[in-house]
């Protein structure tokens, strides 16, 4: 499990730059570097939305990723110990990236 630190605050999952899903999906089967990587689960937090009470920012979280050419990726699994996602203001998951893919 990761610790993952994300600047996407539009996002409806994210809570004080963590995030309530749980686990997430990372895309990008081709990239060779960050920006060839989103975050899939981003949803844009609808005008007056709120994260509920309920939902529990996380520190660590499960990470499945496609981006198999980083050096943290082992069978669709992120192992880095630290990820950070950023794209704030993204409108959608392309505007989202993986900052800490490193090429293998
Ligand atoms: S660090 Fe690498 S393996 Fe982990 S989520 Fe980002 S791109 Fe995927």
């Amino acid at each position: 499990m990761a610790e993952l630190k994300c600047g996407v605050e539009n996002c409806t999952y994210n809570q004080d730059k963590y995030c309530c899903k749980g686990d997430i999906m990372v895309g990008g089967k081709h990239a060779d570097n960050s920006c060839g990587t989103c975050c899939e689960s981003f949803a844009q937090r609808q005008e007056g939305a709120y994260t509920s009470s309920l939902d529990h920012a996380c520190k660590t979280i499960s990470i499945d990723c496609e981006a198999t050419k980083c050096m943290y990726n082992s069978n669709y699994k992120c192992h880095a110990e630290h990820v950070d996602i950023k794209g704030c203001g993204a409108c959608d998951c392309q505007g989202t990236e993986c900052a800490t893919f490193r090429e293998a």
